[in-house]
């Protein structure tokens, strides 16, 4: 398979940095094509703005996503946009390697999503959701948290995990753009713990040598909703 392995930690050495090497390591050894954007590494522009565009459909008003459409109809999108994009194109998997930062992406990786998951390259009107443009290709979170397991269960102190935390990233970004969500890998505060470590990165290793067989997120279709966005009464 081709790899590409979206990278969002400012610290080589950290247990991010060792997660994102143990892939690369593994994941080569086993025989996939793998890229990385190194966000931090390639000083990668966060902010969504009108240089991001080569030429501007209309110079005295921006408007971001309508000139999204106009750069992806014209293939005049920046290039650092352009070679993450292209690299989008090439991948079957994309891995995001991050520490939750306020329940979150790092604002470098969310910087990302807002410049390279453009509209009228990923989404349109019509294709979002499980006819969004990436469609055909997998994709997985892999995260670091600060806080304990139990604060992230259903009555914990910051909420479930996957409905109120990631949820976001994985229904509103992955999943939204077309890419077909797996299960994410979690280490729980790494920080800790030598013996953890040790033990996540084993863990982790043996989920990179069966990527093919990691459970997606059974999110719904566009068709279980009616023209007024609900989850029709059959699939409720
Ligand atoms: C702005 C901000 C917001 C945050 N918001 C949240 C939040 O909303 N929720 C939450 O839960 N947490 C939050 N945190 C905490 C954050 O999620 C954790 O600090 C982070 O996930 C820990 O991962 P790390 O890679 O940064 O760890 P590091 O501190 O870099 O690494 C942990 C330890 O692993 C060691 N290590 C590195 N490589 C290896 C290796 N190969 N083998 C063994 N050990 C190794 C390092 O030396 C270090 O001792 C936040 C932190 C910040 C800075």
């Amino acid at each position: 398979m081709n790899i590409l392995i979206i990278y969002a930690h400012p610290e080589p050495k950290s247990f991010n940095g060792a997660l994102k090497d143990l892939a690369v390591l593994e994941l080569t050894a086993l025989g996939h094509q793998v890229k990385v954007s190194d966000l931090y590494a390639m000083n990668f522009k966060a902010l969504a703005d009108r240089n991001d565009f080569q030429l501007l459909e209309n110079e005295n008003f921006l408007k971001y996503a309508l000139e999204q459409k106009h750069a992806a109809k014209t293939n005049l999108f920046s290039p650092d946009i352009k070679e993450e994009q292209e690299k989008l194109l090439w991948a079957d998997f994309v891995i995001f390697q991050f520490p939750l930062w306020w329940y979150s992406v790092p604002a470098i990786l969310k910087g990302w999503f807002d410049r390279v998951f453009a509209s009228g390259f990923v989404y349109s009107r019509d294709n979002r959701y499980d006819t969004g443009r990436l469609k055909g290709r997998k994709a997985m979170l892999s995260t670091t948290t600060g806080s304990p397991i139990q604060a992230y269960t259903p009555f914990g102190m910051d909420g479930d995990i996957h409905e109120k935390i990631l949820y976001h990233i994985n229904h509103g970004m992955l999943y939204f753009a077309g890419l077909e969500p797996v299960e994410p890998f979690i280490a729980w505060t790494p920080s800790h713990n030598e013996e953890d470590r040790k033990r996540y990165l084993e863990e982790y290793k043996t989920r990179l040598h069966n990527l093919s067989k990691i459970p997606s997120i059974p999110y719904h279709p566009t068709s279980h909703y009616d023209e007024h966005h609900q989850l029709k009464m059959e699939y409720r």
